[in-house]
């Protein structure tokens, strides 16, 4: 049983009570989290306003210096995060689970590292100098999911230290642990009270509540649900907080008829199965013309039969179980409901313990609850269309406007289908492919300002305009 501290002020701190964090493939109790009281919170908070202005007026080149020291430890320390990865969250160790979440994680802060926040002259002639300058914000709070824990994590801390600000992050209640640890190797790096973490089970206090309506933190950065993040939008009015929101998905997939069936099968599979579909832009639901909708699915289900799921720490699993049963009974009423709509193709009911098995259900109708609402878990349902036209009303008939895919060898066709889906972002013959120089973001319901890349970087900064 592993034990975590809460870093506060770059000290280690326990915290009156415990909670007990499980491994969703066992059951067993992996270890224990500080569960934080709001007077925590404020300790924490705190710490990273006393940090703040040290940390903000350090050179540029120090902060940069100190994020690249933070993708190195990530990278020190991957295979120990990532088996802890493992145990709290479900993914395997292989595949695209805890060492790949743990790749990208370097990945991030590395490129995170080297970007520039240059002041940008607007006028310089006789009439006078204008000057952009970007000055970071104050302290930062960061509210994380279960699904990408740690790749999470680091998408909200580095952007945040690396334009001067300072952090207080909250994990989820399901997978603190990994971030507790992550943090703790993070602060060998960094001053006290620069990155601070708190967790909590959200009964004893609901702590990312507090921090939405927190005087001292000037920005939450969210990743999560829909309702969750609008929770945390009406909160953070009365303090004006800055907001970046990163929230759910219904992406859609549309094969059009040119597709190659065998060709697409691998791809389909990983943009809906990535994480046992627990994955803000996994492809959620698929329209396939339907003079080829048989073959896709039948080249889908052949693809997809061979993929071993089952305990993360087991070095042959591909896909791990649902992480918790408050999504595991979503997923289950989803595809319950769909059985008795559609044809099952495979799978269809709950595994043993969290354990989904990949559900492929054809001939649903799109009113279906399976296709309207955001499954989060390993079961993609499949609408056949007959005119493109209405595979496109039917992708954009949705609050959400996260991720979508075009699938077909005719580029300029797809390209052009692509540029009317109501979407952040879209790719073309894949989906949910991001790198951390590409802004990302959603449209509509699902979230507010952009991740990655420079765009990314300013979501953190205030504008100051200098006239001389
Ligand atoms: P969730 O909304 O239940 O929880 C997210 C976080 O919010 C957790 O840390 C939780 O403790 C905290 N929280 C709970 N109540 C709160 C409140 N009242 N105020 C502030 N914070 C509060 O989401 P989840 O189940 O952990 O994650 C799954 C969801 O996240 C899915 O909808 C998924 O699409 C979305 N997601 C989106 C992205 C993206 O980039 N758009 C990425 C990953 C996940």
């Amino acid at each position: 049983m592993l034990d975590f501290a809460m870093t506060i002020g770059g000290k280690h701190v326990a915290a009156a009570q415990t909670f007990a964090v499980h491994n969703p493939a066992t059951g067993a109790v992996v270890g224990s989290a500080p569960n934080a009281t709001l007077a925590d919170l404020d300790r924490a908070v705190a710490a990273a306003k006393a940090a703040f202005p040290g940390w903000s007026s350090t050179s540029d080149a120090a902060r940069k210096e100190a994020c690249a020291a933070i993708a190195a430890k990530l990278g020190e320390h991957a295979e120990e995060i990532a088996r802890l990865l493992t145990l709290e969250q479900g993914k395997p160790l292989n595949g695209l689970g805890s060492r790949f979440e743990m790749g990208g994680a370097q990945a991030w802060a590395g490129f995170t590292a080297s970007l520039e926040l240059p002041v940008k002259v607007l006028q310089d002639n006789d009439q006078g100098r204008v000057e952009l300058h970007r000055k970071p914000l104050g302290v930062v709070g960061s509210i994380t999911p279960w699904n990408w824990p740690v790749m999470i994590a680091i998408w909200h801390i580095l952007p945040a230290l690396r334009s001067g600000n300072t952090v207080v992050i909250k994990p989820s209640p399901f997978t603190p642990l990994s971030t507790l640890r992550a943090v703790e190797v993070m602060n060998e790096v960094l001053p006290p009270g620069v990155l601070n973490v708190v967790t909590s089970d959200d009964q004893l206090a609901n702590i990312g509540a507090a921090m939405a309506v927190h005087p001292d933190i000037r920005k939450i950065v969210f990743t999560g649900s829909c309702a969750t993040g609008e929770k945390v939008m009406m909160s953070a009015a009365a303090t004006m907080k800055r907001l970046t929101l990163e929230m759910g998905g219904n992406d859609a997939g549309i094969v059009l008829p040119d597709a190659d069936p065998h060709a697409i099968a691998e791809g389909l599979f990983w943009g809906a199965f990535i994480n046992s579909g627990q994955t803000c832009a996994a492809m959620k639901r698929l329209y396939v013309h339907h003079s080829i909708v048989d073959e896709v699915s039948t080249a889908l289900v052949d693809f997809a039969r061979n993929i071993p799921m089952g305990d993360g720490a087991d070095e042959g699993s591909i896909l791990g179980p649902v992480n918790n049963k408050r999504q595991f009974d979503k997923v289950s009423r989803l595809v319950a409901d769909a059985a008795t709509k559609g044809r099952v193709l495979l799978g269809g009911a709950p595994g043993k313990g969290l354990f989904f098995p990949v559900t492929i259900i054809a001939d649903l109708p799109n009113d279906a609850a399976l296709v309207q609402e955001e499954q989060f878990g390993p079961a993609l349902p499949i609408i056949g269309y007959h005119d493109v036209e209405d595979a496109i009303r039917m992708a954009n008939a949705s609050e959400n406007g996260l991720g979508g895919s075009v699938w077909s060898p005719d580029i300029a066709a797809a390209c052009a289908v692509a540029a009317r889906m109501e979407c952040g972002s879209v790719w073309i013959n894949k989906h949910g492919a991001i790198q951390p120089n590409a802004p990302f973001g959603g449209v509509k319901k699902s979230g507010i300002g952009v991740e990655f890349g420079e765009e990314g970087l300013l979501e953190y900064t205030d504008i100051q305009v200098v006239f001389s």
